[in-house]
């Protein structure tokens, strides 16, 4: 049977077998109390390594770094082309790491490896390079003020700059480790500001690997510092006083703490938090791609994705033959480890987390749903829950309304258009929404009417880094991704020059 005995990589042996550590003002240390803690692979619940467990006086320890690396000067007046050289190495260093990073992932989160290689990483890698190509194009503008409180005869020059905000803190979920602190990082650093970086407890070590090819492109010391620990780190960090901008993706509940904890001293605040996104399927959709499309939309890893297409909502004319079909495809999905290249559905990230699922699924069928298929644990080791599919529910039950975070969907009948966009809508969450039909006037009209930052037509999980990313309503603060990320980690200063 599986076990982590199982690696392949001798680089990520040596890697696993190695002290972790954290990287504070360019030194690896381990946390001030001397504390570990241990972090499981979730296909087996073995420990994998013993991290350092950070704490309030590890992260202030972190924040006067990167506060000294950023008043000093040299890194924020960096010469833009030296800045991307920087940052397009990162990403070449981490296509060069490209397997060793997929099976570490693949091995701390569970996720399937191929799925790591193939999305995670190479994103990762994209998004330092996208970023790579921005700092000789920031720009300001020229302005024409009427200075109304001047001479007439008075001429004056204005002009805008773009300046990094300052110390960053970023705390990152467990769902796409290394994904999420190259979103995190990559917009700071092509825009001059210092890092301290909280990964999630779950999943640390693709961003302590992601620490030393930092070091290794010449980042240099106290401008990215990587402090390993539980929520009480992250929210040392968040209500920090020295700390400028605090950039968080997680839950919606934690990220509500990050903008009480950010209130001391008014830090700037993003978040990119929890979803329910609807996903409408028209009858007069392509039915065999909208039933892969509605798969991958719910089962990406393993469902662990903030983007999920939970909720979806098919036209009654098509419901019986679509629910049909997408029981069938369902069914013949594998489960098993992430590091087995035969697997779809592959554990949930940790125990927490399953029993999490566990209480959801118990709970539609106690509210009076019915699984279509699924609706149970998978095995009795590791992490695994079947792919579920819901019916007969009503608008109010928990599965209908909340995040499960699990390989889990609700399909629901609807009518007509009018009524299946109010349904799609009402929700707390507006993180994305995806229809799927092949009439052209009704895919950009309901994609204008739907209330989500990202709005796909007849695909799923469409993210690039070009493309803005982040929530209406209580999805979150700010777009991430594209130029609004620029947007994120700069403020814009004018000044005016009497001539
Ligand atoms: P999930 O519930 O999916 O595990 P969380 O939102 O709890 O996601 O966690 C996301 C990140 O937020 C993790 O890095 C976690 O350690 C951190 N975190 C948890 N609690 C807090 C808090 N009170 N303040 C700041 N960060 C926190």
């Amino acid at each position: 049977h599986y076990s982590t005995k199982s690696i392949s990589s001798a680089r990520v042996k040596e890697f696993l077998a190695s002290p972790q550590q954290m990287l504070v003002n360019g030194e690896w240390v381990d946390a001030k109390s001397g504390k570990t803690f241990a972090t499981y692979d979730p296909a087996s619940g073995e420990v994998l390594a013993k991290v350092p467990q950070g704490e309030a006086e590890d992260i202030d320890a972190a924040v006067t770094a990167a506060r000294a690396a950023f008043n000093e000067g040299s890194w924020v007046r960096m010469r833009p082309n030296l800045r991307e050289d920087l940052l397009w190495r990162i990403s070449q260093l981490i296509l060069e790491r490209a397997d060793d990073f997929a099976e570490l992932e693949s091995l701390d989160n569970g996720k399937p490896v191929g799925i790591a290689g193939a999305f995670d990483v190479r994103s990762a890698a994209d998004c330092f390079r996208y970023y790579a190509g921005w700092p000789s194009k920031l720009q300001g503008a020229t302005n024409n003020p009427s200075m109304l409180l001047a001479p007439q005869e008075a001429e004056f020059h204005s002009y805008t700059r773009r300046e990094p905000v300052g110390v960053c803190a970023q705390i990152i979920p467990w769902n796409f480790p290394l994904l999420m602190a190259a979103w995190k990082v990559a917009p700071a650093l092509a825009t001059g500001n210092t890092v301290v970086l909280k990964p999630a407890e779950q999943t640390p070590l693709t961003a302590l690997l992601l620490g030393r090819i930092l070091v290794e492109a010449g980042v240099p010391a106290g401008v990215v510092n990587i402090v390993t620990g539980f929520g009480d780190a992250g929210a040392a960090l968040s209500g920090h006083p020295n700390v400028d901008k605090v950039a968080f993706t997680g839950s919606t509940e934690v990220g509500k703490k990050i903008v009480g904890a950010a209130q001391g001293n008014l830090k700037k605040v993003s978040l990119e938090l929890g979803g329910k996104s609807p996903n409408i399927v028209f009858a007069d959709a392509d039915i065999p791609s909208a039933v892969a499309g509605t798969i991958q939309g719910f089962t990406l890893n393993s469902g662990q994705a903030c983007e999920a297409g939970t909720r979806v909502y098919v036209h009654k004319d098509i419901y019986d033959e679509f629910n049909a079909a997408l029981a069938e495809q369902v069914r013949a999905l594998t489960i098993g480890p992430g590091n087995d290249p035969d697997s779809d559905i592959t554990p949930l990230v940790s125990e927490e987390q399953l029993e999490r699922v566990m209480g959801y699924l118990d709970a539609g069928k106690r509210e009076g749903a019915r699984p279509l298929v699924g609706g149970n644990r998978w095995g009795d080791s590791g992490y695994f829950v079947e792919p579920t599919v819901f019916v007969d529910t009503t608008p109010n039950m928990s599965i209908v309304r909340q995040e499960i975070f699990g390989p889990v969907a609700v399909s629901i009948p609807f009518s007509d258009e009018e009524e299946v966009i109010e349904a799609a809508n009402d929700t707390e969450y507006g993180l994305a929404a995806a229809l799927w039909t092949r009439d052209l006037s009704r895919a950009h009209r309901v994609a204008g009417r739907l209330n989500a930052g990202s709005v796909w037509v007849n695909t799923y999980h469409a993210l690039d880094t070009a493309l803005p990313f982040g929530g209406y309503h209580q999805s979150g603060w700010g777009r991430e991704l594209g130029p609004e990320s620029i947007d994120l980690y700069t403020q814009v200063k004018s000044v005016t020059i009497a001539l």
